[in-house]
């Protein structure tokens, strides 16, 4: 599976708008570091970035730094891409459940789809798309 990395200016994949939470969310993946919202209420960790807990409904949290390491939860793989710039088939897009409970969309990069499996091992890698964007990519771990 070749790597996604690519040389500046040559990315034309989809970007996120770095805006609000989600915004501050890449902008610590630009620094390299894994974070997810922790609840200062009741500990709880969520991901995609929102106001409030959705187990207390508190309005508390802080950037809390992640470990990196998860497991494949599930995927779709996908052999038609709907985006002219996916041109690497077939590929799959992953959940990834964290060890600190967030689950979170991305990509395993060096694995092919047909070696995925459930509860994979997996660790975070970061892949600098742009100078702006920095995307959390996974891969393989020894477990
Ligand atoms: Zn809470």
């Amino acid at each position: 599976m070749a790597s996604e990395t690519t040389t500046e200016g040559n990315y034309t994949k989809p970007l996120p708008r770095l805006k609000g939470m989600t915004g501050e969310w890449f902008g610590w993946l630009k620094k390299h570091e894994l974070r997810f919202q922790k609840c200062t209420g009741c500990g709880h960790w969520r991901h995609v970035p929102r106001e409030l807990c959705p187990e207390c409904g508190s309005d508390g949290w802080e950037w809390a730094r992640s470990s990196g390491k998860g497991k494949l939860y599930t995927w779709t793989t996908t052999y038609r891409p709907m985006h002219p710039s996916f041109t690497e088939v077939p590929f799959a897009q992953v959940v990834i459940e964290m060890e600190e409970g967030p689950r979170v969309l991305s990509h395993i990069v060096g694995t092919g789809v047909e070696e995925l499996d459930f509860d994979m091992p997996v660790e975070v890698i970061f892949d600098d798309v742009t100078p702006e964007v920095t995307l959390a990519k996974f891969r393989k771990s020894g477990g």
